[in-house]
């Protein structure tokens, strides 16, 4: 079945939290560990059931598609999610906390309680209501994002109430800080703020220089024309790719192709440089979201949402857990930007002997990207504990990380002053300290291309180790599934860049 035939019904949200209740409490009085698990994993179907109608009307609101429609859905999802989610989280501490505890972690593995141990249940009332607020706030600055001409000053104003709901919704739940909640929303419990910014201090040492040194000399890196003449002719090149790659990723994009599971015509009402990859529960099929506008660099993207695809299915056919499936973010990251190298070998299908200028300017946009993450991620850290956070402090903030980590992009004065100088990220306000985990992933991405170049072979079965792990391990240990190095460790950023940079310079 396509995916433009699969059918939406709004999920039965009043039935859901019933059901959910009362799961709660057959959690509660289980007597045996086969009744226990027996609740639980129902009370897992049903949130899959719910989450599957919901991806299908999320997927169309995103693509622009029956907007107004598919936005009051979403509104509906919004509202209700908050409620179902804070019984969900009740359940899964009954059972981290009942005497079964051992042979769950036993049958499903390590990561099966790591969420609740840090996430606390927003089922207070205030907190549900923040929760509500901050998904309301997130789809306004959508919104504004997906117009023509971005008001400025209406963005910063969402933009200003979303920190300060975060800031309050963090202090209701009993959080020191916006930032811890930050994290714990983001599923990070293997490394803290210190590893981070040793790890930003690195990348402003070793990859800021180099990347103001090629911007100063004022070469023009960027690479412009697709040979492709259009989105269709885009899609045709990346089937013969992936078929010619790997028996998996051929499987893989004939169910891509065939049941359409893409978007990438533009439409009003679908933000302009839109790339993201959705997942599809119950059915395990990925769904890719992009603008096809023709710039030179849009193939790698589309080819970067179809890693995650095949990330995804891949963990869905080995995994049994649906939140399994995914990893956290520094991990998702590596099996997306890591098909981009492996697109490498066949690139003068999309470049047509153009190779050169195209593998430079990704590394450089790689690179250049890198101390620009970092800036986002120092203002996250920052920007949640501010003392006097005015409009005008937010943009000096943002301006001297500017200068901090991409002096290329520094501004002047007068911008500053104007009040419009602060970060149109959308990572920002749609998945806090999301951004910096890019970052992380590239390190293992750099690991991995090396290794391509030395055994490709190899490469290919350790990327292939670590797809099939999913989200079923912590991320040290995923590493250590796929056989990287760990990107907080001593000289790591170092060994793996140097020839990466060595690489790019050799090519200008
Ligand atoms: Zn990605």
């Amino acid at each position: 079945m396509k995916f433009s035939q699969l059918i939406y019904e709004r999920p039965d949200y009043e039935g859901i939290k019933n059901n959910l209740y009362i799961y709660r409490n057959r959690l509660l009085n289980a007597l045996s560990y086969e009744e226990i698990r027996s609740v639980w994993l129902d009370m897992k179907k049903e949130i899959e059931h719910m989450e599957y109608k919901e991806q299908i009307i999320y997927i169309r609101y995103l693509s622009g598609i029956d907007f107004a429609e598919s936005a009051k859905e979403v509104e509906m999802q919004n509202l209700n999610e908050p409620e179902i989610y804070a019984v969900r989280d009740e359940c899964d501490l009954i059972v981290r906390n009942s005497p079964y505890a051992e042979e769950f972690e036993k049958e499903f593995g390590e990561m099966i309680f790591r969420r609740t141990g840090s996430l606390k249940p927003a089922k207070n009332p205030d907190s549900l209501r923040l929760k509500s607020e901050e998904l309301q706030l997130k789809m306004q600055y959508k919104k504004i994002m997906a117009c023509p001409n971005i008001d400025g000053d209406e963005l910063f104003g969402i933009f200003d109430r979303l920190i300060e709901t975060r800031i309050r919704l963090a202090e209701s739940l009993g959080y020191k800080s916006y930032v811890e909640l930050g994290y714990a929303a983001q599923n990070r419990y293997d490394y803290g703020s210190e590893e981070l910014r040793n790890f930003r201090n690195d990348i402003c040492r070793f990859i800021t220089p180099i990347c103001s040194e090629i911007k100063q000399s004022g070469i023009d890196l960027r690479y412009q024309k697709s040979i492709l003449e259009d989105s269709k002719a885009l899609v045709s090149a990346v089937k013969n790719m992936f078929e010619d790659m790997s028996e998996e990723t051929g499987e893989y994009i004939k169910e891509v192709v065939e049941k359409e599971l893409y978007d990438l015509k533009p439409r009003e009402n679908k933000r302009k440089n839109l790339f993201t990859c959705c997942m599809i529960p119950v059915e395990k099929l990925p769904f890719i979201i992009a603008n096809y506008s023709g710039d030179g660099m849009e193939m790698g993207y589309f080819v970067h949402e179809l890693g995650h695809g095949f990330a995804f299915r891949t963990a869905a056919i080995n995994q049994p857990l649906y939140e399994m499936h995914r990893s956290s973010p520094s991990v998702n990251e590596i099996h997306s930007k890591t098909m981009e190298h492996f697109m490498y070998p066949y690139l003068n299908m999309f470049v047509g002997g153009k190779e050169k200028e195209y593998i430079r300017a990704h590394l450089m946009q790689q690179l250049e990207n890198m101390p620009y993450r970092c800036a986002v991620d120092e203002f996250e850290h920052t920007v949640y504990n501010m003392e006097n956070r005015s409009r005008k402090e937010i943009c000096r903030l943002w301006a001297d990380l500017c200068e901090k980590y991409t002096p290329w992009a520094k501004p002047d004065k007068k911008t500053v002053e104007s009040g419009m100088f602060f970060p149109y990220q959308t990572h920002i306000s749609e998945s806090p300290f999301y951004y910096i985990e890019y970052d992380i992933a590239q390190v293992s991405v750099y690991e991995f291309y090396g290794k391509m170049k030395n055994d490709c072979k190899r490469a290919w079965e350790d990327y292939m180790k670590l797809c099939r792990a999913g989200g079923s391990k912590s991320y040290f240990n995923l590493l250590k599934t796929a056989n990287l190095s760990n990107p907080f460790s001593n000289n790591t950023v170092e060994r793996i860049f140097r020839p990466i940079i060595d690489e790019l310079t050799g090519l200008i």
